[in-house]
């Protein structure tokens, strides 16, 4: 017998899984944390190498990984345009048979697993806001194919573990968050504006800046993966995570302009192929079954990855 709950965090050195293993550490959880330091960073976990109720384990979960534990968080996957386009292939290889393998460990373990799933399963959304049964407008074709087709093939792995064997799945469908230990330099609208700014550099506004983006605080998604895990079969999901609250990319320059006091100017670039034009999660089922919504505003949050940037180039570690 265990006393603790064993889990494993996968993608547990990157952004979001940081801040899952913190919080599971929190909650009396034994943490093993894979990551092929890909995209995730070692000092994003450094601060809990200590303590012995967490343990990194450098692995490639595109090849088998055979360890004991009780919940799969299934985070691993470079979750920026910039990194999951310079290796499309493996960013469709980690949703595939990295998603297969991580199934495959949960159906031995009989363990619940859980997929970070992603808004951009209904690519450029021709509903607005999107609810979960919105079966998305995805190019299968483009630049963000190999994360948005990987992700949905990841969901209908996920179906058909859980239909054909019986799995206990969760699957969350993450809308953009953001918070301390994004990476500073992986050209999300959020670090860049807030790098930008702080560093007196142009803002820079891909399009017209009238695209939309809803913004939630990693700590209340962090929160929301909990209460999906926590949740009882016959629950799956897929589930909406995310922050309702819609702003233009303009409006966020501003805010993030006026936060910092800096005057950098705004100058205008070419928008990427395929980049959704307007995008808001619809939460009510992640209201009604996991009684969650966000609690932290734009700009408590803002002000927060702010303070996380400014200690970051202060110190010198982004050079
Ligand atoms: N964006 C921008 N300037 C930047 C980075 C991004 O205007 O320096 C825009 C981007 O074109 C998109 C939005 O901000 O419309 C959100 O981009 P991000 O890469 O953060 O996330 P995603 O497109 O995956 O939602």
């Amino acid at each position: 017998m265990h006393l603790r709950k064993r889990c494993t965090v996968t993608g547990g050195a990157g952004f979001l899984g940081s801040h899952l293993c913190e919080r599971l550490l929190e909650e009396g959880y034994d943490v093993l944390c894979i990551d092929n330091l890909y995209t995730g960073s070692k000092s994003n976990i450094i601060h809990l190498l200590d303590n012995p109720y967490f343990e990194l384990h450098r692995h490639d979960i595109t090849y088998p990984l055979y360890v004991e534990v009780d919940e799969i968080y299934n985070l691993a996957c470079p979750a920026s345009p910039i990194h999951y386009q310079n290796d499309p292939v493996q960013t469709t290889k980690v949703n595939v048979h990295g998603s297969i393998n991580m199934l495959g460990l949960a159906k031995r373990l009989k363990a619940k697993i859980m997929q970070a799933s992603t808004s951009e399963v209904y690519g450029d959304p021709k509903v607005h806001p999107q609810t979960e049964s919105y079966w998305g407008h995805v190019n299968p074709i483009g630049r963000r194919s190999c994360y948005d087709e990987g992700k949905r093939c990841a969901e209908t792995l996920f179906f058909d573990y859980h239909r054909q064997h019986g799995l206990k799945i969760k699957v969350a469908r993450i809308f953009n968050t953001y918070g301390p230990r994004m990476h500073p330099n992986d050209g999300r609208v959020v670090s860049n504006f807030i790098v930008q700014a702080l560093t007196g550099q142009p803002i820079t506004i891909y399009g017209d800046g009238s695209q939309t983006r809803s913004f939630c605080y990693v700590d209340d998604l962090v929160e929301g993966f909990l209460r999906l895990m926590g949740t009882e079969d016959p629950f799956t999901g897929p589930v909406n995570l995310g922050n309702p609250g819609e702003f233009t990319i303009l409006e966020l320059a501003e805010k993030v302009l006026s936060m910092t006091g800096s005057r950098s100017e705004i100058i205008t670039m070419p928008l990427p192929s395929d980049d959704p034009i307007m995008r808001k999660p619809d939460i009510s089922l992640a209201k009604e079954v996991l009684k969650w919504e966000p609690k932290v505003p734009l700009d408590e949050g803002l002000r927060k990855t702010v303070d996380y940037f400014d200690d970051l180039l202060s110190s010198g570690k982004m050079s």
